[in-house]
């Protein structure tokens, strides 16, 4: 099968482009680089299946393909709210642009939509039914409310024109290949912890995220691809509830680090709790996450280790 991944060469895209060439697949990975990165991709580029290009999906695109992974859009809210109105174009253009080329392939097409669509949760865990509490003119609103119009595009054309369509609701997923700029919790707490900084609580640590590790998420997105008879929407996330306190005191302890916890401003409309209740993908798709936090932190830890001391030889 030839299959498009939008924003491939960043950090889940580049795992699942890697994933699907083990398949056999072919492949395509499209990427603005905004943050994403060539070297995420390296170890693929000389593979006779693997193309990698350049390209905005702001604009419109033509292909040949079977399946479309949209993962295109900047994830964590320092990089969706540095430019929010390339970030909200990104869901309202660029997901048409996908979803138009999707229709004339009568190719698959997967979102990649994630748990901000729920905003503050009003109910714990958050299932499917559950129509969310998201503020819509908020500093996080161009990346919550424009996951929202995704899955309402995605809804239409499969109402309208019989697209074939799956949306995934992503919960918190870490793993190697997060960018060391990313500025999400688990990437910003094993960088400070490694290189002994203070580690930066926002607020009292009390909010709570449920972290799945990038491997298990892959392969929820590709069962959920191939599946026959589910449009979605689907939880994909790890039901494990820390809060941001465990984490920073867990990956202290994993790294014997000396960063000491400082406590920072709680930043605007950030959710208190969240937690996936995942048994849709579980009934399903028959999927759930192998990895628990610790195995999964010790992965992603050696990753930013090895990065750190890259670039600690380059200066
Ligand atoms: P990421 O920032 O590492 O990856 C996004 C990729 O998309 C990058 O390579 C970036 O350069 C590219 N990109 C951004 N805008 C683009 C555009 N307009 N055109 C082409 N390429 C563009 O983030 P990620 O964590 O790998 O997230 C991938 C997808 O999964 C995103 O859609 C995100 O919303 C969704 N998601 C991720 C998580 C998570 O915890 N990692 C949770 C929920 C949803
Ligand atoms: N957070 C934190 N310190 C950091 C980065 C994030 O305490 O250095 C908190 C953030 O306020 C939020 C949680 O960790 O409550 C998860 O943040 P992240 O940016 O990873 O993702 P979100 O789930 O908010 O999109």
């Amino acid at each position: 099968m030839r299959i498009l991944v939008t924003g491939g060469a960043g950090f889940l895209g580049s795992h699942l482009c890697e994933r699907l060439l083990s398949e056999r697949d072919e492949i395509i990975c499209l990427d603005n680089f905004f943050t994403g990165l060539k070297e995420n991709v390296r170890s693929l580029l000389g593979h006779y299946n693997f193309e990698v290009f350049r390209h905005d999906i702001i604009a419109p695109i033509d292909l040949e393909v079977e399946r479309i992974y949209n993962l295109a859009c900047p994830a964590s809210p320092v990089h969706y709210q540095f430019d929010p109105v390339r970030t909200i174009q990104a869901n309202v253009l660029g997901v048409t642009h996908m979803l138009e080329l999707a229709k004339r392939t009568r190719a698959r097409i997967l979102q990649a939509s994630t748990s901000e669509v729920y905003g503050d949760p009003k109910i714990h865990p958050q299932t499917e039914a559950y129509w969310g509490n998201v503020n819509p003119v908020g500093v996080r609103s161009c990346y919550d409310e424009g996951k929202r119009v995704a899955e309402t595009l995605m809804f239409d054309y499969h109402r309208q024109h019989g697209v074939q369509i799956k949306v995934a609701r992503i919960f918190n997923t870490y793993g190697p290949r997060m960018a060391l700029n990313d500025g999400r919790v688990v990437s910003n707490f094993i960088i400070q912890a490694l290189t002994n900084q203070d580690m930066t609580v926002y607020g009292d640590g009390s909010q709570t995220r449920s972290f799945c590790y990038v491997d298990d998420l892959v392969e929820g997105l590709v069962r959920l691809c191939e599946s026959e008879d589910l449009t979605g929407p689907v939880n994909l996330g790890n039901p494990a509830e820390f809060t941001i306190l465990e984490l920073a005191e867990t990956i202290i302890r994993m790294t014997g680090s000396r960063s000491s916890i400082v406590h920072n401003p709680l930043p605007a409309d950030d959710p208190l709790q969240r937690n996936p209740d995942i048994s849709l993908a579980r009934s399903k798709l028959g999927w759930e996450p192998q990895v628990p936090l610790e195995q999964g932190l010790s992965k992603t830890i050696s990753y930013f280790e090895k990065r750190l001391s890259a670039r600690r030889t380059l200066a």
